[in-house]
């Protein structure tokens, strides 16, 4: 009999558009060659409000790829569940930030007792908080760029240990630097900041996205990005560069087509390639991510300093996605990649 695949899409976070494109790229994958006669799929859209729905709804949004409107709904409502979701023997979450791929979901799948792809609530949630993924990869020897942690709490005291606050940042890591929530990703609510009052109004600003900032050093770098498959024996990909045009890899940049290029594989020495492999590998392990992630460098070309970045244990899915493009690239092509990933799944 062919295996019930839950695809887990949409959902409340600013990547919900990304997430619906990365699901139809999905479910056409499952439902072509050899993976047609594997594979069942049900998709199950979770709406802006939180509310999931499967059948046709779920089909249309798939198939038009425009989100439904909704309002704002009643917190019972999020605890009915479609009866299809009772037939699902594997789970695939395709949502990406907040309520998605930061654990909560992974965890109310783990009360389900029902397999799926990716990272558990421990890698998620590491992955996703800038501030928990920084603390462990500075315990495992990762080299990063200077940052410091703040609370909001901090940015809005009263009166006023902010402007002290900001004078020691700005001694700390100089200009210019970087303002980001903890807990987002696509670049929402991230600054790049190069005076005194421009790191006030970013600090002030990223406090009215979430209850913990980051704020880095900038450096001046290529940016590579590195693809991980795998359970406990996990595999890293070529490397990919991704160039733009513009201050910074922003919300805008990254989602307005011909704004920024993929280049596969990055043009680089093979002992850098082999060093950031490895260096992926090691993130991977230390967040306890499963199944796939992309982590993401900085590679100052002078000096030859590697930095990482980030972990993204959801990264974007599209067909023309980075990750999928990595193993492509690699000798996996997406449909043998969406077949993996929930072979995957069901081993863990
Ligand atoms: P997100 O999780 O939202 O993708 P990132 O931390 O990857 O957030 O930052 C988004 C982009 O901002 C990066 O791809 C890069 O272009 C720029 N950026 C972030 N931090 C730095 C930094 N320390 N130095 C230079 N550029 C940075
Ligand atoms: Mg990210
Ligand atoms: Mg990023």
């Amino acid at each position: 009999a062919k295996i019930r695949v839950g695809l887990l899409f949409g959902g409340r976070s600013g990547e919900h558009e990304v997430s619906i494109n990365s699901a139809a790229a999905i479910a056409q994958a499952l439902q072509t060659g050899d993976n047609a006669n594997k594979y069942d799929i049900l998709p199950i859209y979770i709406q802006k409000n939180g509310v999931w729905v499967a059948g046709d709804t779920a089909n249309e949004v798939l198939d038009s790829k425009a989100p439904l409107a909704t309002e704002e709904t009643n917190p019972s409502q999020l605890w009915q569940f479609p009866t299809q979701v009772q037939e699902v023997e594997v789970w695939f979450p395709v949502l990406h930030g907040p309520n998605g791929e930061d654990g909560t979901l992974q965890g109310l799948l783990t009360l389900m007792q029902v397999p799926f792809v990716g990272s558990g609530v421990l890698g998620s949630a590491v992955g996703m908080d800038k501030i928990a993924m920084k603390m462990a990869f500075a315990q495992a020897g990762l080299p990063q760029v200077k940052y410091r942690a703040v609370e909001r709490s901090q940015v809005w005291s009263n009166p006023c240990i902010f402007p002290k606050l900001c004078d020691e940042i700005e001694a700390d890591l100089g200009y210019p630097c970087f303002v980001k929530p903890a807990n987002l990703g696509s670049s929402v609510g991230i600054a790049k900041v190069r005076s005194h009052s421009e790191l006030e109004t970013a600090l002030d600003s990223a406090a009215s996205y979430d209850r913990r900032i980051v704020i880095e050093a900038g450096v001046n770098a290529r940016e590579l990005e590195c693809a991980v498959l795998g359970n406990d024996n996990p595999k890293a990909s070529v490397i990919g560069e991704v160039t733009f045009e513009g201050d910074f890899y922003d919300y805008e940049t990254k989602y307005t087509e011909g704004r920024s290029q993929i280049h596969i594989p990055a043009n680089l020495p093979e002992k850098i390639v082999s060093q950031i492999q490895e260096m992926a590998i090691q993130a991977f392990k230390t967040v306890d991510a499963a199944g796939l992630a992309r982590v993401d460098f900085f590679y100052v070309e002078e000096t030859e300093e590697i930095y990482i970045n980030e972990i993204n244990t959801l990264p974007g899915f599209t067909k023309f996605s980075m990750y999928p493009q990595l193993w492509k690239a690699t000798g996996i092509n997406f449909e043998q990649l969406v077949d993996q990933l929930v072979q995957f799944a069901l081993e863990k």
